[in-house]
């Protein structure tokens, strides 16, 4: 007998646990179950990331990542100080390399303005004060609210939140999804739900093109390797970024810190074939490589983005020597260190508008008959999570 909740969620990753509490906060006599393909949590994206609390100055103001990752930043903070996680508020430079990034500095620095940001443009000559070790010309930007935590425990602390509010994991259950008779159903018929939300992360795009959602795009997954070293190796201060590229979008190779005193190089944005592809032999199916390959060829031919080079210049980092070389003109004395360690890659789930060619820049919510998918639940995803749960359940499940 399939068995009866108010809401099923599909994946227990911060998107899938934070919708789960908003629709319990929202209505604590609700049943609803997340059901989970592996036996722990933060197995993904949720649990391999830089773990920045991001300020929320890199997107579009009519964006949803604008929309919920300065509030998130916010959220996360108070969560984490429920549950004693350390939160480091270490703040973040972003740093120059020439006249052509000091202008798109400016427009950065616009941008965060517009989305209700705290951010500073400072002379180059104060870069001192705030991170003796980075280099800079010019300028620099000058984050204060950008932090670090940890991300496996902030995701154990959304569980604990869940449950606490009366929600149900159910782990070890890997669901697909099927119309039948105007109906969104899960294919096994495990669950007679009243709506269905599909949180899958780098799944979440095929599960809904079987019920026909979200079918304008294809899954180019991009794997973000680190390398990191002790901080007393390399004691920077603050997370040291540079200018985002212009049309390429992803942060470029960056410093970050992390709760346990390790300073983080990377992540690099290497294109790959599978969704999980942690390691060379694993993690790929065939029609993973099948939808990379479209969206490979969408991007060649959509020319909005430098694929190319992405290619040319992503690739080659994951050898060390390459990685490190990169990171140099941030922060040179990176150089000098020798016992650089390998951190578990994260892999991140980009979709390719097909119709344009485009990498899709911002969260996708698609909405069909009883069922909800979130789709390239990207960075600033983790940061994010809380408030884009409200607004999941919200605006699109009727409770
Ligand atoms: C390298 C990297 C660095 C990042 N750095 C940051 C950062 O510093 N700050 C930030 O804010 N964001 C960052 N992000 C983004 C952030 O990690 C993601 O946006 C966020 O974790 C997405 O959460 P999710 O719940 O959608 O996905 P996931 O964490 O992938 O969760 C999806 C869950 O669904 C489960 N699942 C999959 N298929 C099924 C199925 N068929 N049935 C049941 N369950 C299923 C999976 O097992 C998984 O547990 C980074 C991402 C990467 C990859």
């Amino acid at each position: 007998m399939a068995e009866k909740c108010d809401v099923l969620i599909l994946g227990a990753g911060v998107v899938g646990l934070a919708t789960g509490i908003a629709l319990l906060e929202a209505d604590p006599s609700k049943k609803v179950i997340i059901a989970e393909k592996e036996n722990a949590l933060a197995l993904h994206a949720s649990g391999r990331n830089s773990g920045v609390l991001h300020a929320g100055f890199y997107y579009s103001p009519d964006s949803l990542k604008a929309k919920f990752c300065r509030e998130g930043n916010k959220e996360l903070r108070i969560l984490a100080k429920k549950y004693n996680i350390p939160v480091r508020e270490v703040g973040k430079v972003v740093v120059v390399r020439n006249d052509d990034e000091n202008t798109r500095l400016e427009t950065l620095y616009e941008r965060g303005i517009k989305n209700g940001v705290d951010l500073q443009i400072l002379d180059a000559s104060q870069l001192n004060k705030y991170e003796p070790l980075a280099i800079t010309h010019e300028r620099f930007l000058w984050s204060p609210t950008t932090a670090v935590s940890d991300s496996k425990a902030i995701v154990d602390a959304m569980r604990q939140e869940f449950e606490r509010l009366g929600g149900t994991i159910h782990y070890n259950t890997k669901l697909s999804l099927k119309e039948v008779n105007n109906e969104i159903r899960d294919t096994q018929n495990q669950y007679d739900a009243q709506h269905i939300v599909n949180a899958a992360g780098a799944q979440a795009d095929r599960i809904s093109r079987a019920v026909n959602v979200g079918t304008e795009y294809a899954m180019l997954p991009f794997m973000g390797v680190y390398r990191a070293t002790e901080e007393k190796n390399l004691p920077l201060q603050r997370l040291v970024y540079p200018v985002p590229h212009p049309i390429n979008p992803f942060l470029g190779v960056h410093f970050t810190l992390t709760v346990d005193h390790k300073v983080k190089i990377g992540p690099t944005a290497i294109p790959i074939a599978g969704r999980e592809q942690y390691s060379v032999l694993s993690g790929w199916s065939g029609s993973d490589i099948a939808q990379a390959l479209k969206g490979m060829t969408s991007l060649i031919r959509g020319e909005a983005h430098d694929f190319g080079a992405i290619l040319k210049t992503e690739w080659p980092k994951i050898i060390q020597t390459l990685l490190v070389k990169e990171s140099l003109d941030l922060v040179p004395t990176a150089g000098s260190v020798k016992d650089w360690h390998k951190k578990p890659p994260g892999i991140r789930a980009q979709l390719v508008h097909l119709p344009t060619g485009k990498l899709e820049q911002d969260f996708v919510v698609q909405n069909k008959l009883n069922s909800t998918h979130v789709l390239n639940a990207v960075s600033p995803g983790w940061t994010s999570a809380l408030p884009f749960g409200q607004w999941i359940t919200k605006l699109f499940i009727p409770i």
